[in-house]
């Protein structure tokens, strides 16, 4: 683990609480704590990796796997017309938490259009 105490490492291992929604063996998805949508989740691989800088062919299961489960979960958490994926990267992508995670927005009305931020 290159970055501890990881928060999301800790809501992984259950050390702090999470809304999670979807769990295997891979893949952790829970609420956003500020959602910034109706529907904002936070998709995660149970394994630390910071961000995709860091990310290498072994995570390239892992990541296809929440790209693929991704619509199922919209589905499910109310949110069938559409959803925004996104990953902020970086200091320049103002990351705030370094364990490598999808933003997965969306509800019933259209998102802002801006490609800034979430
Ligand atoms: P970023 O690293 O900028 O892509 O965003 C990190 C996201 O993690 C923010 O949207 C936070 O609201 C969210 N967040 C931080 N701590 C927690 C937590 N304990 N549980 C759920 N979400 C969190
Ligand atoms: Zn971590």
């Amino acid at each position: 683990m290159s970055q501890t105490p990881c928060i999301f490492c800790k809501i992984v291992a259950g050390e702090i609480p999470a809304r999670k929604v979807f769990e295997d063996e891979d893949v952790l998805v829970f609420h956003d704590i500020h959602p910034q949508a109706s529907m904002h989740l936070l998709m995660i691989p149970k394994r630390h990796v910071e961000n995709l800088y860091d990310a290498d062919e072994t995570h390239s299961a892992v990541l296809g796997k929440m790209m693929t489960i991704a619509g199922k979960i919209a589905h499910e958490q109310g949110s069938p017309d559409g959803f925004r994926l996104v990953v902020n990267n970086g200091r320049v992508g103002r990351q705030e938490v370094y364990h490598l995670h999808l933003h997965l927005l969306g509800g019933t009305e259209p998102l802002g259009s801006g490609m800034n931020r979430h």
